[in-house]
């Protein structure tokens, strides 16, 4: 389970993020949403490690992993994605979830490889694991198209599996949605519902897409300017008139 506790950041004078609490439960999809620099990515990178909070703590399975560097966290199981789409786009999208399987490994590839006589076992069962990824994200038969002339749909579809290649307990995705048409995030929707318990521990977003954050959530935190504005099951926040106020009425 992952907690986040008092967590603030600020950069000189802007408060980006004050005094945040939530949990991420295991079983569970938590969704952070608000306006467009209400804190949601810095809180992303404050859990991560790629910022260190100005105030509070993160802990994971019950440990402070506060101070933890990025590639920390990705070790522990915490593996997340962001915005811009970060594919490997002269690979292929199975070359790009195959390469995904070594991101949490500290073995590096080479050594891997050189590992013999079990690095032919190795590399069948993360073959094996490449393609059962690719089939559960929709994209088996476009495996040996390139990564740059996938859709903007099969892209973040590909950027999931990429993310479940490296194997993690708690899966952050941060706009998954963007870009996608209903239909597409329709199917994003379904795929995500299927992750927990079974591919990952947890799930947290961060999304704008409302229908979706509504279809897949188990539990919304809404902030605003930095802010913690409201937290609830979906049907609490949609009902909630502040949140409509600040954040939907908007969008
Ligand atoms: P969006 O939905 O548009 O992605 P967000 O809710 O993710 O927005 P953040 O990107 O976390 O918002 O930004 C929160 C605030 O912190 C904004 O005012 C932003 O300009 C500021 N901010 C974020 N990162 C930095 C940084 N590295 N240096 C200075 N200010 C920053």
């Amino acid at each position: 389970m992952l907690e986040v506790k008092g967590l603030s950041k600020s950069f000189g004078g802007i408060h980006a993020v004050q005094d945040i609490n939530f949990t991420v439960p295991k079983g569970q999809i938590v969704s952070l949403i608000g306006p467009n620099g209400a804190g949601k990515t810095t809180c992303f990178n404050l859990i991560t490690g790629f910022y260190q909070p100005t105030r509070g703590q993160v802990f994971w399975d019950g440990a402070d992993v506060t101070a933890s560097k990025p590639y920390d966290m990705a070790q522990r199981g915490v593996i997340r994605t962001f915005q811009k789409t970060n594919v490997l786009r002269g690979l292929s999208a199975f070359e790009n979830i195959v390469h995904a399987h070594y991101l949490r490994d500290r073995t590096p590839l080479w050594r891997t490889f050189w590992r013999a006589p079990d690095s032919r076992r190795v590399q069948a069962e993360i073959q094996e694991s490449a393609r059962a990824i690719l089939d559960l994200v929709g994209l088996g038969k476009r495996q040996d198209v390139e990564a740059g002339s996938l859709s903007c749909g099969e892209l973040r579809l590909l950027e999931v599996g990429v993310a479940l290649g490296a194997k993690p307990r708690l899966l952050m995705l941060d706009e998954p949605a963007a870009g996608l048409n209903s239909r597409e995030a329709e199917g994003l929707g379904g795929l995500l519902r299927t992750l927990p318990g079974k591919w990952v521990e947890s799930l947290l977003l961060v999304e704008h897409n409302m229908h979706l954050v509504m279809q897949v959530s188990h539990h919304v935190v809404v902030m605003n300017f930095g802010k913690k504005l409201a937290a609830g099951t979906p049907a609490e926040i949609q009902a909630n008139e502040e949140v409509l106020e600040a954040y939907m009425g908007t969008a």
